[in-house]
């Protein structure tokens, strides 16, 4: 049996901004995205701007309606990211495996830990809980359980500045009873599905017919069902295993020599998608893509660009195609490899899809 738990930093973003400005502790306060557009949205509020009923993600607009001195602050992402590593280290003082799922949540493993503290698991998260609030002052909220997603879990039912033991000889007299739209992965268009079908509850899900689950949502439902089962084998990774590669490329060696620009540039579009499709996979974006094209004289050219941070097909081949038309000598061209490169995780990124609840992001 594993021991996993879950960390989560209470109102991050708000949390740190009342760190740098404790005079913030005392008003309504909220971080938002760009706080003089009314559209703009709230990222994160503290305790008190949480009491005029002000929730993430809620228009600008809609905040300073529900409470008019609301002071809001631009988000700080270095910032962020800065206090996320202080975090993470501490962290890693207890296991190798710390897993950052996200800019203010980590899994821990801390199965083999247990006897080096020689503590519980519960034991251990509370004395990791004290130790981020005594060091850097941000409270974190800790599910602990045998699996990530149950940890998960536990994480949401208690905070701020709390832990929640989920074990497995009581899991499901636990999580039964709560809503289905607390499981990880039931965002809000799983939810209205499984609502249509009269799951309301954890339970409801667990104990419904398996094979009309999958049915109606494929892979997801499959995944879900398990997690309402206490079923998720899924390792936490070692925090050194999470790293950026350096780039992501994909190339080609043509059957026959091509001298037709176009077909170059159909096939420039096809390594694209290839790209793009992985870096989006990865959750990486890069800031420079590359060509190199292989004439068949077997002279090589090799050429890059720095572009606006994205992972999309339309910007990767947009650039790609005017490299090679700037750099393109009119030569039978016998390969082409496409590359992207500075490469940036979204780990270490303010998660702007907050309205994509469905996505792992
Ligand atoms: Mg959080």
């Amino acid at each position: 049996m594993r021991e996993i738990l879950h960390c989560d930093l209470n109102s991050f973003f708000a949390s740190v901004e009342c760190l740098k400005k404790p005079e913030l502790k005392k008003v309504p306060m909220a971080v938002a995205g760009d706080p003089k557009l009314r559209h703009g949205i709230i990222l994160a509020k503290n305790e008190i701007a949480k009491k005029y009923g002000i929730y993430t993600p809620e228009t600008v607009y809609s905040a300073l309606k529900k409470c008019p001195n609301l002071v809001l602050v631009k988000g700080n992402y270095s910032d962020y990211k800065k206090y996320s590593k202080l975090v993470n280290n501490i962290y890693l003082k207890y296991t190798d495996r710390v897993e950052p799922f996200g800019i203010d949540e980590s899994f821990l493993d801390v199965t083999s830990s247990l006897k080096l503290f020689n503590s519980t698991a519960y034991n251990l998260a509370n004395k990791i809980r004290e130790e981020v609030k005594n060091a850097i002052g941000l409270t974190i909220s800790v599910g602990v359980s045998f699996n990530k997603s149950l940890a998960k879990l536990g994480s949401d039912l208690k905070k701020p500045d709390a832990v929640t033991n989920i074990p497995y000889n009581n899991f499901k007299k636990i999580i039964y009873p709560l809503p289905v739209n607390m499981l990880l992965y039931v965002g809000k268009s799983t939810n209205n599905v499984l609502q249509k079908l009269g799951i309301k509850t954890i339970g409801d899900l667990a104990t419904y017919n398996r094979n009309k689950i999958i049915k109606k949502l494929g892979k997801l439902g499959r995944l879900i069902h398990n997690y309402a089962n206490g079923i998720d084998y899924d390792d936490v990774k070692r925090y050194d295993e999470i790293s950026v590669p350096k780039s992501v490329s994909k190339g080609l060696t043509f059957a026959n020599d091509v001298s037709d620009e176009n077909v170059v540039i159909k096939y420039i579009k096809k390594l694209s998608d290839v790209v793009s499709t992985n870096l989006r996979k990865d959750n990486l974006k890069c800031s420079t893509v590359g060509i190199s094209i292989k004439y068949s004289n077997f002279l090589v050219i090799n050429r890059q660009k720095k572009i606006v941070k994205t992972n999309l097909f339309q910007d990767i081949a947009k650039s790609v195609i005017a490299l090679f038309n700037l750099n393109y000598n009119g030569g039978k061209v016998r390969a082409i490899t496409i590359s992207a490169t500075d490469l940036e995780s979204k780990f270490d990124e303010v998660q702007l899809s907050l309205f994509d609840f469905d996505s792992p992001w």
